[in-house]
Formats: C-alpha cells, sequence, structure tokens
C-alpha cells in the first residue's frame, strides 16, 4: 500500500465497514508491510491511542492500539497491539459515560473534540494477531474502551454516531476537564 498516510475525516468514507481478512490475507506481503506502516503513523500522532485502517482510507479490518502518554493523558503506558477482525464479543455489566476523542472528527483547531460516550467498563474481545493467529481476551478500563471505540470503527460507525455534536467539547476543554479532575 506505501503511500503517505493521511488521517480522514469525512463521514461518508468513515460509515464504510471494514472488509474482514482471512489468514493469508493477514499473512500476505503487503499485509504484513501495511502493519508496520499504519503501527508507525499511529504512533507518530501527538493524541491517538488507537487507529483503524479506515481512517487512513483502506476498507480492511485492521486496527492498531497505541496507548501512550498524551497531552491530555500524561498517566497512560505505553501499550501496542495489532488486531485483525477486531469485535466485541461480550460487554459486562452496564454501559457508563467515558470520556473519548477520535482523530477522525476534529474541531475549528484541527484537533480532536470529546465526548463522554456511552461505554462497557470491561468487554471480552476477538481479534487475529498479525500473524493470523486468533485471540479471545479480555480487557478493562481505558484499554476497553479504546476497544470499543474501534471495534465500532470496523463497523462503520464514529462518536458523533453515538452522542450528538452538541455534547463534545474541544480538545482544550477537555485537557481543562481532566486537569480539574486530579
Ligand atoms: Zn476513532
Amino acid at each position: 500500500m506505501l503511500k503517505t498516510m493521511k488521517i480522514v475525516t469525512e463521514p461518508e468514507i468513515l460509515h464504510q465497514k471494514s472488509k474482514l481478512l482471512s489468514r493469508e490475507e493477514v499473512l500476505s506481503d503487503e499485509m504484513q508491510q501495511f502493519f508496520g506502516e499504519l503501527m508507525d503513523f499511529s504512533k507518530s500522532g501527538k493524541y491517538g491511542v488507537g487507529l483503524s485502517a479506515i481512517q487512513v482510507n483502506e476498507p480492511v479490518a485492521v486496527t492498531v492500539v497505541t496507548s501512550k502518554p498524551t497531552p491530555n493523558r500524561p498517566e497512560l503506558e505505553v501499550f501496542d497491539k495489532i488486531c485483525v477482525n477486531l469485535k466485541i464479543e461480550e460487554g459486562f455489566g452496564e454501559k457508563v459515560p467515558m470520556w473519548e476523542g477520535c482523530c477522525s472528527i476534529v474541531g475549528e483547531d484541527g484537533l480532536p473534540i470529546y465526548a463522554e460516550i456511552p461505554r462497557y467498563e470491561k468487554v471480552r474481545v476477538s481479534y487475529l494477531d498479525e500473524k493470523g493467529e486468533p485471540h479471545d481476551e479480555i480487557f478493562e478500563g481505558f484499554i476497553g474502551e479504546v476497544m470499543q471505540h474501534e471495534a465500532d470503527h470496523i463497523e462503520g460507525v464514529i462518536i458523533t454516531d453515538l452522542v450528538d455534536r452538541s455534547q463534545f467539547v474541544s480538545c482544550d476543554e477537555f485537557h481543562k476537564i481532566m486537569q480539574e479532575r486530579k
């Protein structure tokens, strides 16, 4: 796929469902190269802690989780993972509002906007790793939230579909909210 990656923000692109991949497709040279490129691209972003291929206009079910300290969440730890065909198999308990932004949904300042999105605090997910091996795992807290956000991208769902645009705050306002929480 070798080309310069750029985050897309057009809802008509983001609303597409991504294509699930077979083990053979996962193991192809082209896909192996794409995993590395998507991982490097996501890590290079200042705010992003996860990125799905549809966000760089490739409608295949590939997600990278690249959790790291960000300006708004300095407490985060480094956690990298490639998930193919990511799916939420089960949510535990009731959904609760959790603060969340998306690199593809930006305000007038060009930075992500944030809102409290209803999410499970604990989920069971299935995915294939970069070697095409299946996994069935439980994630809680922030990584569980990221998994739900990215699984939505695979289905063509974005956070402005889940919560009204009027409920969102700017990156700057979100930064202040997070500071006040301390
Ligand atoms: Zn997103």
